[in-house]
């Protein structure tokens, strides 16, 4: 809900946001981190919602990167670096993840990441692939068109990876034990017959994942999967099946993208959590 409440924000406190950022840019230089980043994007779009980045951010994000001399390795990569405590020989080591599957990652992402010469991996929900996103009710949403398998192919074919969202974009954590399967299961075996390339990696919906989600992700033959909603970076001493992403829709500008790159960003969306988890439980008492 970051983005939600950042375009809420005064020009005041939007002033106070973007001088905390460039502190946390400052200090993130003196401490670099041991762990890579895997960047979380979903949609690339203008509505400003609470899963969108807009195109011209998107730009600025990918230039950002190109500019600082990133590069970009696929999530195989990602899990033999953590496997093996190196860093793919070398320094700045970035991940790119795309989740849900949207139209727009092909039409505004992919000709950026391909100018770039970026690799990412997307994580598609099956059944919805060439439909629109009408798994979720919330209205701050918009109903988006998702990639065609047209459009998967052609990308696929370029260099862009392709993990599984599951099925149906269900709340795994709430499926008996069968169901769980079907999804872990049936989505992989789609996606790879369509495209004849083994999928890998799974990302849990909604950032809802549980012992036995990530147990059965493994049982199913992933190499590893997301899930987590908390923001950090991937470490060596990570589990595999519950690693944590950046997810790029809390951040409100560029210095934001670049103390989240840094690791120091991370400790303001701590701060914050705790904030408004102190508010919720002052709220539960008070109507208590
Ligand atoms: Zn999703």
């Amino acid at each position: 809900m970051g983005r939600f409440f950042l375009n809420k924000m005064t020009p005041g406190a939007y002033g106070v946001k973007r001088l905390m950022s460039t502190t946390l840019v400052l200090l993130g230089r003196f401490r670099p981190k041991a762990g890579i980043p895997v960047l979380t994007y979903h949609s690339v779009d203008d509505s400003r919602s609470v899963i969108s980045v807009s195109p011209t951010e998107f730009r600025a994000h990918m230039e950002y990167l190109k500019r600082s001399g990133y590069h970009t390795i696929s999530l195989r990569e990602l899990v033999e670096c953590l496997h093996t405590d190196a860093r793919a020989g070398h320094k700045k080591t970035v991940v790119l993840t795309f989740d849900d599957g949207f139209k727009n990652n092909y039409t505004e992402a992919f000709p950026v990441l391909r100018h770039h010469g970026f690799t990412a991996t997307i994580f598609l929900p099956t059944d919805y692939i060439g439909g629109t996103c009408t798994w979720d009710k919330d209205k701050s949403i918009p109903e988006l068109p998702l990639l065609s398998w047209e459009d998967i192919q052609e990308m696929s074919d370029r260099g862009i990876d392709f993990g599984s969202h599951g099925c149906s974009h269900a709340h795994l954590t709430r499926l008996p034990r069968i169901q769980l399967r079907t999804e872990l299961l049936k989505s992989k075996c789609t996606i790879e017959a369509r495209l004849d390339k083994p999928v890998a990696f799974f990302c849990h919906p909604y950032g809802e994942t549980s012992h036995v989600t990530q147990q059965a992700a493994k049982e199913c033959g992933y190499l590893g999967a997301f899930g987590s909603l908390d923001f950090g970076f991937a470490y060596n001493r990570d589990d595999v099946y519950d690693l944590k992403r950046v997810g790029t829709a809390h951040f409100s500008s560029l210095c934001d993208f670049k103390a989240g790159l840094l690791g120091t960003y991370e400790w303001y969306v701590k701060i914050k959590r705790l904030f408004f988890a102190s508010l919720g439980r002052l709220e539960m008492r008070y109507k208590q």
